[in-house]
């Protein structure tokens, strides 16, 4: 007969993304939760306006700069910057929750807000960077995309080689020349991230028992 084993459990972890606009981050990051009922994606607070086509409480949770300043004085940010003149942060309520419960969180935030949420929470952060495959094909991408006036994809071209000076603050390195092939690594990274032994809890009462002295 079969003997009952102790179960153990995963503390979930947060799945950051970072690159400069146009690089695919938005692509990858959906694909990703599409096909991963564990994971869930961080909605971060934001002061930018709506773009066409996004929707308050799913794509952002766009408010006023009050409110913006009240969830910062309050502590219920775990991180917050200022990117492209506008005010974003991450609701630290939902992100708590989730790691408890075992869930892993994606989140898409600019490198100031990667490391400050690194400097908080080390052990369950996992960064990745993603880099387009040339200066030529970003600029491509930021025009065909052409939700923003030319105006701020000039603007965006000039924050992206900034962005891209921090990648050597992050664990992960992603190319996105065929977004396929980014996707496959980035689902690879979260595989291996999730096994990592600091991650499991209870594992200790498990591996007694799978030896006979449980
Ligand atoms: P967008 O306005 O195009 O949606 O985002 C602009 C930039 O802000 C992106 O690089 C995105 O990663 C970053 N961003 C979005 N949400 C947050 C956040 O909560 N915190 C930080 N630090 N950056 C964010």
């Amino acid at each position: 007969m079969a003997r009952r084993t102790a179960r153990f459990r995963r503390r979930g972890l947060m799945f950051v993304l970072s690159s400069p606009s146009g690089a695919g981050k938005t692509t990858i990051s959906r694909k990703l939760l599409e096909d991963d009922d564990n994971l869930q994606l961080s909605i971060s607070a934001t002061t930018r306006p709506k773009r066409p086509g996004e929707r308050d409480g799913i794509d952002y949770h766009f408010v006023d700069h009050a409110a913006f300043e009240r969830m910062a004085q309050g502590g219920e940010l775990l991180e917050h910057a200022v990117v492209f003149g506008n005010r974003y942060g991450t609701p630290r309520g939902p992100v708590e929750k989730a790691l408890a419960a075992g869930r892993d969180v994606l989140f898409d935030i600019d490198w100031q807000g990667t490391q400050q949420v690194y400097s908080k929470m080390p052990d369950d952060v996992v960064r990745v960077f993603i880099l387009p495959p040339s200066i030529e094909e970003l600029e491509r991408r930021l025009h065909t995309r052409a939700q923003d006036s030319d105006e701020v994809v000039a603007q965006r071209m000039a924050k992206a080689a900034d962005e891209m000076s921090h990648y050597d603050a992050y664990d992960y390195i992603i190319v996105n020349e065929q977004v396929e092939r980014a996707v496959v690594e980035a689902k690879a990274i979260l595989t291996a991230e999730r096994r990592r032994l600091k991650r499991l809890i209870g594992l200790d009462s498990f591996v007694k028992q799978l030896r006979g002295e449980g």
